[in-house]
């Protein structure tokens, strides 16, 4: 049951009147909080109903005007002081709670981002493969073209591999590179910071 029914169905405006202090006479009238009132003409029972000024509702909109604030914060108040059980619904405007992100996602999350540290690897070393391949008066290789042959074909394959396996499956096979794939995301990163700082040599 949701707070304004809960509120309704368990409490009589009478009984909140007498509650919160005013006075109800053997008759059940007490005097009218909605108008300036010196002899009791409101009558205060399930609901409430003024025969001098109109006045009428039900206990929420009494306990709301006898205490000058919204019908929510007027239930939420009555609930309290009654002890009245009810669902507690998001207050409006409230954000909904953000349903937990299922493990596939979670996993397969995990698999785009170790998918996405091998590919800037693998562009790094066919950049290092077309820049610094040795000319023939060159007597040694460049570090750079060296772990580009060294680890290209790995990475090609760990991609692959990536690509086509399922989330579960690829968490798997990146356990067991756990070692290369760090090392690479390592390599990403000094390039990176590398290139931030204007100067773009690097050493193995
Ligand atoms: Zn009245």
């Amino acid at each position: 049951m949701d707070l304004f029914e809960a509120v309704k169905s368990s409490v009589t405006t009478r009984q909140a009147a007498e509650h919160y202090g005013i006075k109800v006479d053997r008759s059940g009238k007490a005097c009218c909080i909605f108008h300036n009132d010196r002899h009791p003409s409101m009558k205060v029972d399930e609901r409430y109903h003024c025969f001098s000024c109109g006045a009428d509702g039900d206990v929420i909109d009494f306990a709301a005007r006898l205490f000058g604030v919204g019908l929510r914060e007027a239930a939420q108040r009555l609930a309290a002081d009654f002890n009245i059980p009810h669902e507690r619904a998001c207050p409006s405007g409230a954000r909904p709670v953000k349903p937990r992100r299922s493990l596939m996602q979670r996993l397969k999350t995990y698999q785009d981002e170790n998918y996405r540290i091998l590919c800037s690897y693998y562009h790094l070393l066919r950049q290092w493969d077309a820049e610094y391949a040795p000319k023939p008066e060159d007597e040694d290789w460049h570090p750079l073209y060296m772990e580009a042959i060294q680890n290209s074909a790995k990475v090609e394959y760990l991609l692959d591999e990536l690509q086509d396996s399922t989330p579960d499956k690829a968490k798997e096979l990146i356990a067991l590179w756990k070692n290369e794939i760090g090392r690479y995301a390592g390599r990403v990163r000094e390039v990176r910071a590398a290139e931030r700082r204007g100067s773009y040599e690097l050493s193995r």
